[in-house]
């Protein structure tokens, strides 16, 4: 887990070292003459994992953030969408994150891993250049758990049910244009098959 932390401290000089919001990884944040109150003040800007009501475990922060404040980059390996479906066809958890068209993905590999979905979230993604980062949508409090809406477009047979609690809850995690899709899907395979039975009762 990435906590946030002072690592080095050399006379009145302290080498700052904090996992930054931005990205989550641990980096040195240079030296800076601060008084121990301030890099306490410093150290507090992290994220955590902790259990969650939503699901298994979620992604809190320890401090509060400013709506529009980039809070994480969801980070991982990169891979196509093929090696990902092969390499997790027997898995029922998954970490992936497409990217652009849906050809890329991204299997998650940091805290935001843990990041839950809410259909009523605090949080959005955003991709730039093959990134993608989550970005506050509205203030939040130190405490509160980091949410944002993951829009599924691709499951299988999955259903995908969401149990986030809100009263916009819409049930599921999957966008509202794959539950369209779905539901055409849906449609053209009951004719399908009426039209089957159909020809099976004439024969
Ligand atoms: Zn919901």
């Amino acid at each position: 887990m990435h906590q946030a932390r002072t690592i080095a401290a050399a006379g009145s000089n302290f080498t700052v070292y904090f996992s930054t919001l931005y990205n989550g990884t641990m980096r040195p944040y240079g030296k800076f003459h601060i008084p121990y109150q301030r890099i306490r003040l410093l150290t507090r800007m992290a994220l955590m994992i902790r259990s969650s009501a939503i699901h298994a475990a979620g992604c809190y922060t320890t401090s509060r953030i400013r709506k529009g404040s980039r809070v994480a980059e969801y980070t991982g390996h990169p891979m196509t969408k093929e090696e990902a479906d092969k390499r997790y066809e027997n898995s029922l958890v998954t970490y992936l994150f497409g990217l652009g068209d849906g050809s890329m993905v991204i299997d998650g590999h940091s805290m935001t891993m843990f990041v839950n979905h809410s259909c009523d979230s605090n949080c959005e993604t955003e991709e730039i250049d093959g990134r993608v980062f989550i970005t506050a949508i509205r203030d939040i409090k130190a405490g509160e758990e980091i949410t944002y809406d993951y829009c599924l477009y691709d499951g299988g047979d999955d259903d995908a049910n969401c149990n986030c609690g809100s009263i916009s809850c819409r049930r599921t995690m999957y966008s509202a244009k794959e539950l369209k899709s779905r539901k055409k899907n849906a449609r053209l395979a009951g004719k399908k098959s009426a039209e089957r039975s159909k020809r099976a009762s004439k024969r």
